[in-house]
């Protein structure tokens, strides 16, 4: 099985941006990591390694600060903690997990490699870099642990998986939409402009993105409940709000899937009612 890697860097405003690709039939993944005043943001997947490797040792890195568990973010993690000898720092939810040898879907693994275990320290609610403070903002709901950070001198933005796509249209199973909007909302009440996003990279207007993607999943939530109340099945709202099939979901055998959109919301829906 041929699976075609690709990297590409290039630096915005400071910040180094390494873009780490992964294809295989017709599905193409992309995980970025972003380096700036010293703070590596994010390790890319371990199937990625060689390729993020140079990047990383080229950079000039002081500490590995991780927005959430995933293995395309933290697969590099144990080669800066052992070879780079750089302290790593995330949310405590998922951080004896992160200790341990992962267990995920073999497709996962077939794209993103096996993460090694590592050892991360617990993140505050702030931290220091060189010439900057940055917020670390708790933002749940693509993984319970997910944190954005914001560079208080820059006003620049890294949320990691928040973002994605302005027109979300498959999670996964374990994703829950109105927490997802909650962290937007939240999100968007800092002070902030460029936004850089660990699968679609850098956002200018950043402001402008996130808000069109809590506009997009408020809609969305409120379709949802309408269709609900007025007595259609789940799986119904499903098909009409996502009459299209896509081809992630089949290759992860449901774990990504427009269903779990739904559900999610539904969910959240009938525990306040
Ligand atoms: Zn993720």
């Amino acid at each position: 099985m041929f699976v075609k890697k690709g990297f590409k860097q290039q630096t915005i405003n400071d910040v180094g941006i390494g873009n780490g690709t992964v294809a295989f039939q017709g599905v193409k993944l992309n995980v970025h990591c972003f380096v700036v005043d010293g703070v590596l943001i994010d390790t890319g997947a371990k199937s990625l390694e060689k390729e993020f490797k140079p990047f990383m040792k080229q950079q000039d890195i002081d500490q590995v600060v991780i927005t959430h568990f995933h293995e395309d973010h933290t697969g590099c993690a144990a080669f800066l903690e052992k070879e780079l000898q750089l302290p790593i720092y995330m949310n405590d939810r998922m951080l004896d997990y992160c200790a341990m040898k992962p267990d995920y879907p073999l497709y996962r693994k077939f794209f993103w490699g096996k993460r090694s275990p590592f050892h991360a320290k617990v993140i505050g609610k702030t931290f220091s870099s060189r010439n900057a403070t940055w917020d670390v903002i708790e933002t749940p709901g693509h993984a319970i642990d997910h944190v954005a950070f914001l560079n208080r001198q820059t006003g620049q933005l890294f949320t990691g998986d928040l973002y994605c796509q302005e027109k979300t249209k498959v999670v996964l199973r374990e994703e829950c939409i109105p927490t997802i909007i909650d962290s937007l909302t939240k999100v968007v009440a800092y002070d902030f402009g460029e936004v850089f996003c660990a699968h679609a990279g850098y956002l200018m207007d950043g402001r402008a993105s996130l808000q069109r993607k809590l506009d997009y999943l408020v809609q969305l939530q409120g379709k949802t409940i309408k269709l609900y109340e007025d007595g259609m099945p789940p799986s119904q709202i499903g098909t009409t709000l996502f009459p299209k099939k896509y081809p992630i979901t089949y290759l992860s055998s449901g774990e990504w899937g427009s269903s779990h959109i739904i559900n999610s919301i539904i969910q959240e829906h009938t525990k306040k009612s």
